[in-house]
């Protein structure tokens, strides 16, 4: 590897690095809904784990979306841990709370209370921080992280393409290509070592950001089409529901980058996407920087993420849920001062 990361390797916790190198079988879980982020970081522990002669088994309580199937292995992944195995360790990875795993958490309760933990993810959290739980607010992706993770192990990502694949995924994914402020000179130096190692990231990026199929295009089409601003276009919102899926043969994850587009609004403080779920709405926030936290926001509604991108699951119909969040929204867009 030309590419020094060893100005990098402090920030990795010898609690985390102990714990992964003396584990003997991982249970390696992603939070629900799954990303590329999740998805790269927990087979990346898998992998990592499987070099130094361990078993791990990547989990998900929701089936992965295809269009992740590119990064090897994500047939690996089960909805449940494998019954009576002998596991000795959890990471989560990208999440931070055994509530963000989602309904597989509470399916095994007393496995996931009862294992020693590691969590390795960049979402800020509130709560008290557990021994071996390795949180970094300025990592661009949990991808980020584990790539580190594996060069203090003496893992060369050479050693496995598959391996820089998926760590190179999370960080497009969640970095949309380097275009977010949240990409620095670490994530840059990490990419160029997994680049080298065969990473083919122009692939990864097109996948990722620049091919869909067509219903999903014109599913696109219904929600922005359905775009309403507030406040002089402060506030943009939309809504996807249930009938739009229905009427183009869609799938909830293919909702994935109707937001992105519609935080284009020039002048909007806060964009929301707000997505029927049953009884429930899920919502989509991306803020400007400089403006409104995103996480004080969907904080108000049981949610989080970043300061500029978070999500909540808001338990009230989508009408109902509407009216809520646009109201603390605009609140917040006008008390932006530029
Ligand atoms: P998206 O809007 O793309 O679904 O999510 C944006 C960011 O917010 C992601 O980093 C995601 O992890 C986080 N996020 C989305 N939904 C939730 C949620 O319900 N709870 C928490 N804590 N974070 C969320
Ligand atoms: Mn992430």
């Amino acid at each position: 590897m030309t590419v020094d990361l060893s100005p990098y390797l402090g920030s990795v916790p010898d609690v985390v690095v102990g714990r992964i190198r003396a584990a003997k079988r991982v249970l390696a879980v992603s939070h629900e809904n799954p990303d590329a982020d999740t998805v790269g970081a927990t087979l990346g522990v898998v992998r990592i784990v499987e070099r130094f002669g361990g078993a791990a088994d990547p989990v998900c309580t929701d089936p992965v979306p295809e269009l992740y199937g590119f990064i090897d292995g994500v047939d690996r992944f089960r909805t449940d841990p494998a019954p009576d195995a002998p596991y000795d360790l959890l990471v989560l990875s990208d999440c931070a709370t055994p509530e963000r795993v989602g309904e597989v958490g509470r399916r095994h309760r007393e496995l996931f209370d009862r294992l020693p933990r590691v969590v390795i993810d960049h979402h800020a959290s509130n709560e008290a921080l557990a021994e071996a739980d390795w949180i970094e607010p300025a990592a661009a992706a949990t991808c980020e992280m584990v790539a580190l993770l594996a060069v203090c192990l003496g893992v060369p990502f050479t050693s496995d393409r598959g391996l820089a694949t998926a760590l190179m995924a999370g960080i497009v994914m969640d970095t949309a290509t380097f275009a977010h402020p949240n990409a620095t000179p670490r994530t840059l130096a990490v990419s160029a070592a997994l680049v080298e190692a065969g990473a083919p990231l122009s692939d990864i990026s097109r996948r990722l950001y620049r091919s869909k199929p067509e219903n999903q295009l014109r599913l696109f089409g219904r929600v922005l089409d359905r775009l309403t601003s507030f406040d002089g276009g402060l506030v943009v919102a939309s809504t996807l529901l249930g009938a739009d899926l229905a009427a183009t043969d869609t799938q909830p994850p293919h909702s994935e980058g109707i937001i992105d587009l519609l935080a284009q609004a020039e002048r909007a403080e806060v964009a929301i996407l707000f997505k029927e779920a049953g009884d429930t709405t899920r919502i989509s926030v991306r803020t400007k920087p400089g403006g409104v936290d995103a996480t004080v926001l969907t904080g108000l509604f049981g949610g989080g993420g970043h300061a500029r991108a978070a999500g909540a699951t808001v338990p009230l119909p989508v009408d109902r849920a509407r009216d809520a969040v646009l109201a603390e929204a605009r609140k917040a867009a006008a008390a932006v001062s530029r």
